[in-house]
């Protein structure tokens, strides 16, 4: 039966393909009494699943001690295995089944609950922390006993044939949008998350199409369901009858088509019809999107988000690898500007093998995030200043801070860089003396505070993203708040226009990283602002200078500081639409 299910747009582009279910196995435990004929039998389908699960993680850590693997990696299946057979994960739950008689997998689940609290209340950090190995341990066996493949992997590609796959999820995480890459995902849906989240925003950087928000979609469609993903409109169509998948197999196709035609402005100048030249860069996530970036002849790399590097992984990339990877960028791009962000982990990134990760996952986008994780751990800050300062003896690159919003921020992290400078000295590495350092303004604080940045740094860059979010206190990853998440809001607007202003008067470079930048509805109203440095994923690239190639900048400045005089959204909204349309 055909019906059709609604979220947030996050990511344009049309998938037709077939669904492919990921779940957490402890969200779809169900629960019921087990007759008493039928417990005896019940703890034996338990034990099996141990049993499974203790072979899988013996041949997971016969490979771990495989040449060249971590030795954390062989440390941390041997702390699973040890969970496996603590009597109280293993014991336990046969207990309540003997004594509530409670299913194998609510049993399970409520002893896990249990333990989690008990980690939860430890005055160690580190013992706190294993809460998550509990935590996968539990899904791993619960898997098993609901008979649920262990992760979407290669095998799912190829197990679904020539057909593509959509991905239908409860929730995603970055980390595992990210493996889409290499997976040939076509596209995903899920039922929570927002329109900025950095789920959201990799989904992009793949230019997959993807709707997040859908609510209920992970419920109501089944493994094998025929999908239609409309990512421009938020639009999901199950199991469309013949008539709707010929029009958005022609649609699909006029797309491809357009793109195509898009491909003949890579080589013109990003220069307005009255001449205002404007600097088209990329955004990237890990050092193989420099292609894309190279494929669209992006005048440089806007903003790297190193963070990507310490993502899907159990052990910390070293100095040596962050140096290898920032080296590989900076060539790749032969001269043309990068611009390295150091590590901007917390909120919704996540990078397990990092020192408190558990501690950063719990907080908010208000906790410890950013320069203010790194500030608290100056080892891994370090070492990640001594590899880009070592890259840069290999290109041009430029360092960019995340989430600085205080005068003794800034002072802090030069004094680090200082530091790592003069290591490197001592050790007689080379790298670039005049290195430039910029900030990101992403807090309102930063952006109506911009003297220290002025004074201290060498750019600036606006991170829309965030600066919205925590302009309006708006959770970008929240679903359930998205449509209070508006880039037109006035307050916004004028944080941003009034920065820009600000570095020009000073002479300050002043790019802008966020997602504005690459949202064609927004290229006139940035340029009228001042704004000339714009950086986006690679396939918005064509597409923004396609608009900047038909506007007149003198025109727009005047255009758009009526606008910002403007205080409703919706008169906003209008008059912008009216500009547009010009
Ligand atoms: C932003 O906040 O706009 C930004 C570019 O950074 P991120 O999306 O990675 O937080
Ligand atoms: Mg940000």
């Amino acid at each position: 039966m055909t019906f059709s299910l609604f979220g947030l747009a996050v990511s344009p582009g049309i998938a037709i393909g077939r669904a492919h279910l990921v779940s957490h196995a402890t969200r779809e435990v169900s629960q019921y009494r087990v007759p008493d004929q039928d417990v005896e039998s019940e703890i034996v389908r338990l034990d099996k699943a141990f049993a499974e699960v203790r072979a899988e993680f013996k041949s997971v850590r016969e490979e771990a001690t495989a040449p060249g693997t971590p030795a954390e990696a062989e440390a941390f299946v041997d702390l699973h295995l040890m969970f496996l057979a603590d009597p109280l994960l293993a014991e336990e739950p046969k207990n309540l089944i003997r004594e509530r008689r409670c299913n194998a997998e609510w049993a399970l689940v409520q002893q896990m609950e249990l333990l989690v609290a008990q980690f939860d209340e430890m005055e160690d950090a580190y013992l706190r922390e294993r809460r998550q190995d509990i935590v996968q341990v539990v899904e791993r066996i619960l898997k098993v006993l609901l008979d649920m493949p262990r992760k979407l992997g290669r095998s799912t590609r190829a197990d679904m044939g020539d057909d593509d796959v959509i991905v239908v999820a409860h929730d995603l995480s970055p980390a595992d949008t990210l493996q889409f890459k290499s997976l040939g995902i076509s596209g995903f849906v899920t039922d929570l998350g927002g329109g900025t989240s950095h789920t959201a925003i990799v989904a992009r950087s793949l230019a997959i199409p993807a709707v997040v928000g859908m609510h209920n979609a992970r419920s109501l469609i089944q493994d094998d369901d025929l999908l239609i993903l409309d990512g421009a409109r938020g639009v999901l169509i199950v199991d469309p009858d013949a008539r709707v998948l010929d029009e958005y197999r022609l649609k699909k196709s006029r797309r491809e088509l357009e793109r195509n035609k898009l491909k003949r402005l890579k080589t013109t100048r990003s220069i307005t019809l009255d001449g205002a030249e404007c600097s088209l860069q990329a955004n990237i996530e890990l050092p193989q999107d420099v292609h894309h970036a190279k494929s669209v002849d992006a005048a440089g790399v806007g903003l790297f988000r190193t963070e990507f590097l310490f993502m899907n992984r159990d052990d910390l990339p070293d100095e040596d690898e962050q140096f290898e990877a920032y080296r590989s960028v900076a060539k790749a791009m032969g001269g043309k500007p990068v611009t390295i962000r150091t590590l901007d982990i917390g909120a919704d990134k996540t990078a397990r093998a990092l020192r408190g990760a558990e501690r950063m996952e719990s907080t908010s986008a208000l906790g410890l995030r950013a320069i203010r994780y790194c500030l608290t751990e100056p080892q891994i800050f370090l070492a990640q200043l001594r590899a880009i300062l070592r890259a840069s003896h290999y290109g041009r690159i430029r360092l960019l801070i995340p989430m600085l919003a205080q005068a003794v921020e800034i002072d802090q992290t030069l004094a680090m860089i200082t530091q790592a400078k003069n290591q490197l000295r001592e050790a007689r590495v080379r790298f670039d003396e005049g290195i430039e350092i910029g900030g990101m303004i992403e807090i309102p604080a930063a952006a109506l505070a911009l003297g220290p940045f002025l004074k201290r740094l060498d750019f600036l860059a606006l991170g829309t993203n965030d600066l919205i979010q925590y302009t309006l206190a708006v959770d970008r990853t929240d679903g359930a708040v998205s449509h209070l998440y508006d880039p037109l809001h006035p307050a916004v607007l004028r944080l941003i226009a009034q920065t820009i202003r600000t570095a020009d008067r000073a002479g300050m470079p002043v790019s802008v990283c966020g997602e504005m930048a690459g949202d064609r509805a927004m290229t006139r109203l940035l340029i009228g602002m001042g704004l000339r440095q714009f950086s986006m994923h690679a396939s918005q690239v064509l597409e923004v200078k396609q608009q900047l190639l038909n506007c007149d900048a003198g025109q727009l400045k005047a255009k758009v500081t009526r606008l910002l005089r403007l205080d409703d959204p919706a008169g906003i909204r209008e008059r912008l639409e009216k500009i547009n349309a010009d």
